[in-house]
């Protein structure tokens, strides 16, 4: 690489790798060769940029225009790069410690790579307790803290994500240099990039005989995932999980990345604490408790909080190492006794006013089954989301039957995208739609598209608690018309009457304030009250409407088996007739 650029100084790291066009990471690396340690903002003085600037292969031109020094104003000099991308409300932002994940397929040594770097890197604490399982933990280098999610896999940044909290700053791929990328290796690529965090690849058991990195380098490539060593801009770290090799590059990397997405990485340390559920557990004897991992604010012993819908106090709190704490700032895992009830993994918390605000928002939450969770989006209520400005991209999961079918489908779900909303495919792939699928789309607030597939009955299951939107075509500008016209609120929901059950019309009773009530016999199914009916006679349906009560015994009653005498009144209908049918049916949405 031979280039000429032009230097003016002082500048800082961030800024020399913009003039010199590459990464931050390499200007940082080539400075560490040359034994200067320097993060990304650090002002590097004009020798020290052009030395580096050499070392990374640039011609610094000496003669006519030499490296031109500007002036640097004195109000420009000084004040933290931060402030710039900082507005006046968030004006208390700090940094933070990044939150850190471990992803990859299975057996590719997460676990291992987890334990290895807790081993060698524990923060030295007063009184040095002993390790505890709390589903995270924090690391120290160069005088700085790290927190790792301590649950491999992509289970607890997903759940975390799709409660709507952020699941980490920091994802590490970990691909085992023997076996290269697998399924789950792709798997939790979408999730990194459906949230966007940066990824560090951990290239692990390069002591391996059979390992091949040129092969991995590869299929990473091959992925969009280009290491620096090739020219992109992936930090790929080679690290025997098992030996303990490399952990110590990880680490830095970890740092580098954090200080290149530094103005993300920050919370407001003074404010009340809000976060995220790593882990709830209950303990024989000390009762409800969960891993909480404080994202802004500082949690305080005895703050009273709601998680989810479940409503507690911070009795007493531990950190990792069995210590008790009395705060938790920004970026703390903390172990926090003195809930009423265990929280899910992935519910948000919110320090509250006081105990009475915290219950009733727990009831209130309770009573609407709300976990305090964002809604998730459906074909139907894009446009309203868009227009409020709550959404701006349309995320979708694309399945098709065949590879060959997913290119022209992809190609013309593109298309739709406008000046006002993006289709963003999150993932495209062939077969049918899996718990997978419906796990990404929960976190990324995604609807599921299937062309010529079905999904399977735990997917549909899975979909259904989670409130994921599947819809499944076979005609390809069925689909496209269905999604122009949900980009302009224009969908209309499909229903179908599904017949619930049929009753027979034995006697008719006049009841001076109801007027007629059929007195009928349950032949099939269940008679629902809240339901539609028809009255059939002799084969024609006479009347459709409401049901307005259903009784047995004087009673109101929610549902009638069959088998069973009730009374049904209903509401605009009164000429029964013995030996009428009716039949109650609900509305059941089909797309
Ligand atoms: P996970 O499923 O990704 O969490 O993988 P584990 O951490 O459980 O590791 C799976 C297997 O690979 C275990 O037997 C580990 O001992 C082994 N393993 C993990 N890392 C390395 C490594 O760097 N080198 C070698 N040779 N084996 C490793």
């Amino acid at each position: 690489m031979s280039k000429s650029i032009e230097l003016s100084a002082p500048l800082t790291v961030r800024e020399l790798s913009e003039q010199l066009e590459t990464s931050p990471i390499s200007v940082i690396k080539a400075l560490m060769g040359m034994g200067v340690m320097a993060n990304i903002n650090q002002t590097l003085d004009l020798d020290t940029a052009i030395l580096v600037s050499e070392e990374m292969g640039f011609t610094i031109r000496e003669s006519e225009p030499a490296f031109v020094v500007e002036e640097i104003q004195a109000e420009d000099a000084g004040p933290d790069r931060l402030a710039l991308y900082r507005s006046e409300a968030t004006e208390t932002l700090q940094p933070r410690p990044p939150v850190v994940t471990i992803l990859g397929h299975v057996d590719h040594g997460k676990t291992t790579l987890l334990d290895a770097i807790r081993q060698t890197r524990i923060v030295d604490t007063e009184h040095g307790g002993i390790t505890q399982h709390i589903g995270a933990y924090q690391v120290e280098k160069q005088g700085r803290i790290i927190t790792f999610i301590d649950t491999p896999g992509h289970e607890a940044f997903t759940a975390m994500r799709a409660r709507g909290a952020r699941g980490a700053d920091i994802a590490v791929l970990v691909v085992a240099a023997d076996d290269g990328m697998m399924p789950q290796t792709h798997e939790a690529l979408d999730h990194i990039r459906a949230a966007g965090a940066p990824v560090i690849v951990a290239m692990n058991k390069v002591d391996r005989e059979n390992a091949n990195a040129d092969r991995v380098y590869g299929q990473l490539a091959a992925a969009g995932l280009v290491s620096e060593a090739y020219g992109g801009d992936i930090p790929v770290v080679l690290t025997s999980a098992l030996r303990g090799q490399g952990i110590d590059e990880l680490l830095d990397y970890i740092l580098i990345v954090n200080d290149i997405h530094q103005t993300d990485i920050v919370a407001n340390p003074l404010r009340r604490a809000q976060g995220v559920v790593i882990e709830g557990v209950v303990d024989p004897k000390r009762g409800s408790m969960a891993t909480l991992l404080v994202q802004n604010g500082t949690l305080k012993q005895g703050d009273s909080l709601i998680i989810g819908s479940v409503a507690g106090r911070a009795r007493a709190m531990f950190d990792w190492q069995g210590n008790r704490l009395k705060e938790a700032g920004p970026s703390t895992p903390v172990q926090v006794l003195g809930l009423q009830d265990v929280p899910r993994a992935g519910d948000r918390f919110e320090v509250m006013d006081n105990d009475k605000a915290t219950r009733a928002l727990s009831e209130q939450r309770k009573e609407r089954q709300d976990t305090g969770a964002p809604a998730r989006i459906t074909l139907e209520d894009v446009y309203r989301q868009l227009q409020a400005g709550n959404v701006k991209s349309l995320n979708v999961i694309l399945k098709a039957d065949v590879n060959g079918s997913l290119e022209p489908i992809v190609n013309s779900l593109e298309d739709l995208s406008n000046e006002e909303v993006e289709i963003k495919i999150l993932r495209q792939s062939a077969g049918y739609i899996s718990e997978g699928d419906i796990m990404l789309a929960a976190a990324s607030n995604a609807v599921v598209l299937g062309f010529g597939v079905e999904a399977d009955k735990p997917a549909r299951d899975m979909a259904e608690a989670e409130g994921v939107e599947i819809r499944l075509y076979n005609i390809i500008y069925k689909m496209l018309e269905d999604m122009e016209l949900a980009l302009k609120g224009m969908l209309e929901p499909v229903y179908e009457p599904v017949t619930q059950g049929r009753a027979e019309v034995r006697q008719v009773f006049r009841l001076s304030r109801k007027g007629q009530v059929a007195g009928c016999y349950v032949l099939d199914g269940k008679i629902l009250r809240n339901s539609r009916a028809r009255v059939i006679r002799q084969r024609d349906a006479l009347w459709d409407g409401e049901l307005d009560t259903l009784r047995r015994f004087q009673e109101d009653v929610r549902e009638v088996a069959s088998g069973f005498e009730c009374g049904i009144a209903l509401e605009g209908f009164q000429d029964f007739q013995t030996g009428d049918i009716i039949e109650s049916y609900t509305m059941v949405r089909v797309s």
